[in-house]
């Protein structure tokens, strides 16, 4: 008999941490830092086997590289196997190079094995095979593990209103298709401020942006490609896109990445011609008008300050980061300061609509355990033809 249990995640955003044992294996799929709050300490999850103790883990398989689903890496037992997308383990590590105080973080993260997309991961007794998902980073991943005879979908986080949100639909027709249990984030079923344009919309909305506005500032997370590809795509001659050497690398390693990976989609992630700071100069940026992405960072702030009269800041991030339990004050400085500005975002997270399709699609016979949400009961509420399993932080379901 296998067993099924969310250490964290049944009532919060963040902090994930599933596992499953079965066919005498115990793996975890992600093990993540509860979200930034103003209220509370993160709580540390500490859990025999992966966190103190003798190794008890055969594999801890991250879907992506956000700190909620990665960021409490440092605190597993050495040697513990893990396991992350080969883009998302590069990014984040160029990421790391930039900040000395998670120098313990990168040493963990070096360390990390690899899986390919639909490429299955067989430990014997129990196998994962990861498909790619649109979500706001880059590399992101849904899980299938197999294992005691039964097949259980982890969506990870992810969304069908990205470029490759089709994507997600047809992995599930082809190579999914029916599971007895979908783990499934229900992001959206809490946030009630959740947005959701697609994301060929808000390249639309870049377009007339960078057409009436010469120079323009892009306030996103460094690591949602999918945005900044949008708006450098956008970025038409004479104008030009700038970045600085650390966006730069990052872009860099996505382009490469692409090669090989992304079929038909090349041409977004086509970073070859840009230009970091070394080779700025501000007339010509005066002149010629520019688009740029830009972080809470000193030496961006700087360059931002002297485009202050002339330059627009578009906010495209989470509304969360500006004001109240999860604000970033560095973040909610820098938009108040900046005089002219517009907001430009979509959630990263899977609408009700796109929850109700893949539950549909892959028709759980055991039931729906809902995670990486505030309101569970959600789900319930949606009607579904499975069962609404609502578990408890650390409660044993077996299956
Ligand atoms: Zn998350
Ligand atoms: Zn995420």
């Amino acid at each position: 008999m296998g067993e099924l249990i969310v250490h964290r995640g049944t009532r919060q955003i963040g902090g994930c941490a599933t596992e499953i044992r079965g066919g005498g294996k115990r793996i975890f799929i992600d093990f993540g830092a509860e979200l930034p709050s103003k209220d509370k300490q993160p709580e540390l999850l500490a859990i025999e086997g992966l966190t103190h103790g003798e190794r008890d883990c055969d594999g801890l398989f991250f879907t992506h590289i956000h700190c909620d689903h990665i960021g409490m890496l440092p605190r597993v037992l050495k040697d513990v196997p893990g396991y992350l997308g080969e883009a998302a383990k590069e990014m984040l590590l160029t990421q790391l190079a930039y900040l000395p105080e998670k120098a313990d973080l990168m040493e963990r993260v070096r360390s990390l094995s690899t899986y390919r997309p639909a490429k299955r991961v067989e430990l014997g007794g129990l196998a994962v095979t990861p498909f790619a998902v649109d979500h706001s980073v880059y590399d992101s991943y849904m899980f299938l593990v197999e294992t005691e005879g039964k097949r259980i979908l982890h969506t990870g986080d992810f969304r069908t209103h990205g470029f490759r949100g089709k994507g997600v639909m047809l992995v599930l027709d082809n190579c999914v298709k029916r599971v007895d249990i979908l783990v499934s984030e229900g992001t959206s079923l809490s946030r009630k401020d959740a947005d959701f344009p697609t994301e060929m919309a808000l390249q639309d909305e870049a377009h007339k942006i960078l057409k009436s506005h010469k120079h323009v500032f892009l306030l996103c997370s460094s690591m949602n490609i999918d945005r900044i590809a949008s708006f450098h795509k956008r970025t038409r001659a004479p104008k030009m896109f700038l970045c600085d050497q650390y966006q730069k690398e990052i872009l860099l390693k996505v382009h490469d990445h692409a090669k090989d990976v992304v079929s038909g989609g090349v041409s977004l992630y086509d970073f070859s011609s840009l230009r970091d700071a070394s080779q700025w100069n501000f007339d010509l940026m005066r002149q010629r008008g520019f688009c740029m992405p830009v972080r809470a960072a000193k030496h961006l702030r700087t360059v931002m300050d002297m485009f202050q009269d002339t330059g627009v800041l578009v906010y495209s991030m989470w509304d969360g980061y500006l004001e109240g339990e999860y604000g970033d004050d560095g973040i909610a400085r820098l938009v108040d300061s900046f005089p002219n500005k517009i907001k430009l975002h979509t959630s990263g997270h899977a609408t009700p609509e796109a929850l109700r399709s893949v539950a549909a699609k892959v028709a759980p016979e055991i039931g729906i355990v809902p995670i990486h949400t505030e309101n569970p009961a959600g789900f319930e509420k949606m009607g579904l033809a499975s069962k609404i399993i609502k578990l408890s932080d650390g409660e044993r379901f077996p299956f």
